[in-house]
């Protein structure tokens, strides 16, 4: 399965702000945008006032990276949300915030989204008792998502389980500590996004 195996810190600097890709780094001064918060590139420094249709284009650019999703991934995402009832640019962001590794991250399990990727394809977890190993697997409400016991004790989810005790979860998870099991309670809504995102931008890109 192809990813994005560059710099993350150089998306967050072409984006402009933070997307928080890299766990506790982000918030430490070593942070490339608090340090270098111009674009990268030769010309980075250059031209900063874009076109309409670059405005809607490096707001569509964050949104993949935010998720780690590529172009191709991304398209599919947006057609499933135009065929969905609703707010499209809602629908799409609901598509891809019910992610498997959106959930663990969210779930608090891994400190970014990249390293819940990682667990994930690692077989870390299963989904109402099966092993599910695909980042992008749609997890669904009312699906409850368990802790593969023979993976406990290994080092990045006993780092993460650490570093969730005493965090708040977004109130369509829940992680229950002794059964090592969290639930989605509910499809996550538009609110429970706090990140600055105009998805509507995205659909007018879409539908040029
Ligand atoms: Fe982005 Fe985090 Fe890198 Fe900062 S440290 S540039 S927020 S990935």
């Amino acid at each position: 399965m192809a990813r994005y195996i560059g710099s993350v810190c150089r998306l967050c600097r072409r984006e402009g702000e933070k997307l928080y890709l890299k766990a506790e780094r982000c918030d430490t001064p070593k942070c490339a945008i608090d340090r270098r918060s111009y674009a990268p590139g030769q010309h980075g420094q250059g031209r900063t006032k874009f076109s309409e249709y670059g405005v809607q284009l490096r707001e569509k650019q964050k949104v993949r990276r935010l998720y780690g999703v590529l172009e191709n991934q991304f398209r599919t995402y947006f057609k499933k949300a135009d065929q969905k009832k609703g707010v499209t640019g809602e629908n799409l962001l609901q598509n891809l915030e019910m992610r498997m590794d959106n959930v663990i991250y969210r779930m608090g399990l891994a400190g970014s989204r990249n390293a819940a990727r990682q667990l994930v394809r690692h077989r870390f977890f299963t989904v109402n008792g099966k092993k599910v190993n695909v980042p992008s697997y749609a997890v669904r409400k009312g699906d409850v998502i368990g802790l593969v016991a023979s993976k406990k004790d290994k080092l990045p989810i006993k780092t993460g389980l650490e570093a969730m005790k005493g965090k708040t979860l977004p109130n369509w998870v829940t992680f229950d500590f002794d059964k090592n099991e969290g639930t989605v309670l509910e499809l996550s809504s538009r609110e429970d996004i706090t990140l600055p995102i105009n998805e509507q931008l995205i659909v007018e890109l879409y539908s040029r």
